[in-house]
């Protein structure tokens, strides 16, 4: 850490409580910096200035964990290489490789954003954070990333781990999921962002989060902010930043319908806009048992109604806002039922096709409940 000691980071620890002062936040940067240029793990995207690139790592990276994301990332980046290959691809194809991966939201976003840059950028990633916000799907956490990282802008960011750092070091009161508290964390990151090498900074900001500055049990002891962190000096790590409490999911019963057919299922894919819109999956209704859901499936158009179905088992799958309890069903349809061309409700269109067909998206969901049905999990 040169040119930064111990005693400097101590004594300007102790100024400019609340707002910090330039002393204090310079000697944050010289200490983060440090530390990142140090540990910085390896990862594909770090190995690359790329801007689609690093637009598709950190769209990828929301809500998601680095280790999950590398192998998704690299065949992402295989298949649609820059903006274009991905602008022309059908949205099929970009769900499918998608699948598994989740808020499958991102994935559609994604796909609009590369039509979108190729329409009006001429297929080059724009580098001002007020033209990627303008991008469909793109928040100001992805364009803050991306302005800074790919193309060296001053630019801040805030995400979950970069909420936690900026709470504790500076001591913030403030929930940051309220208004109050989310301004005043892109007030303190743009205040601390730096000119030089701004994309740096904000990754290793990520990267302590991530790395030692959990929310749970922080290891304080080998954080490079520890001697300037208002939390740690006052023995509040536990505390901060400030959560309220969150309140529990709803649970909702569902069942999942796997009719089989020569060794084909018969697949729905979920109308845009909705939950798991434009995935296809064994169609699945909430209800709180077998006869509601055929009745409800045979109203949206779906052909089961001759068919036996039995239980496989139940399956439990957990989202952001609801806890999903699915009865999973499955037989075997005798004369392949005729599938409609236009359906109602939750899906627009159905088609057989073998369980592990590739070329279209399927959530895990999906999957798990395949995999239950067919004998898989
Ligand atoms: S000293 Fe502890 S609480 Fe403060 S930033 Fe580092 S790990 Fe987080």
């Amino acid at each position: 850490m040169p040119g930064v000691t111990r005693a400097k980071l101590a004594a300007a620890a102790g100024r400019g409580e609340g707002t910090g002062d330039a002393a204090r936040d310079e000697a944050a940067r010289a200490a983060l910096e440090a530390w990142f240029a140090r540990v910085a793990r390896d990862l594909p995207w770090r190995r690359t200035r790329d801007p689609y690139a690093i637009l598709l790592s950190e769209v990828m990276l929301q809500q998601t964990r680095v280790e999950t994301v590398v192998p998704y990332f690299e065949r992402f980046l295989a298949r649609f290489p820059d903006v274009r290959a991905l602008a022309d691809a059908p949205v099929d194809d970009v769900l499918s490789l998608w699948s598994g991966l989740g808020y499958y939201r991102r994935a559609r976003g994604l796909h609009l954003a590369a039509r979108e840059i190729v329409a009006r950028y001429g297929g080059r990633v724009p580098a001002e954070a007020s033209d990627l916000r303008s991008l469909p799907g793109v928040g100001a956490y992805t364009a803050g990333a991306v302005s800074s990282i790919a193309f060296g802008r001053r630019e801040p960011l805030v995400d979950g781990n970069v909420a936690r750092v900026l709470s504790r070091l500076d001591g913030l009161e403030e929930d940051p999921k309220s208004a109050a508290g989310a301004r005043r964390l892109w007030e303190t990151a743009a205040r601390l962002v730096p000119d030089r090498e701004p994309g740096k900074w904000n990754e290793a900001l990520m990267e302590l989060g991530a790395t030692i500055c959990a929310p749970r049990d922080p290891r304080c002891g080998d954080c490079p902010l520890r001697a300037v962190c208002r939390a740690h000096r006052d023995g509040r790590e536990a505390e901060l930043p400030v959560v309220r409490a969150k309140k529990a999911s709803p649970r909702v019963r569902v069942v999942a319908a796997v009719v089989l057919h020569e060794g084909e299922v018969l697949f729905a894919r979920r109308a845009e806009g909705g939950l798991f819109g434009g995935l296809w999956e064994p169609p699945m209704v909430e209800a709180p048992g077998l006869s509601a859901a055929r009745a409800a499936l045979a109203v949206a158009g779906l052909p089961i109604e001759g068919v036996r179905l039995r239980s496989a088992g139940r399956v439990r799958h957990v989202l952001s806002h609801r806890d999903l309890d699915v009865l999973v069903v499955h037989g075997v349809a005798r004369d392949r039922p005729v599938v409609p061309s236009v359906l109602a409700g939750a899906y627009e269109r159905a088609a057989w096709r073998a369980p592990d067909a590739e070329g279209f998206g399927t959530s895990t969901l999906a999957r798990k409940v395949l995999a239950l049905a067919l004998g898989g999990g």
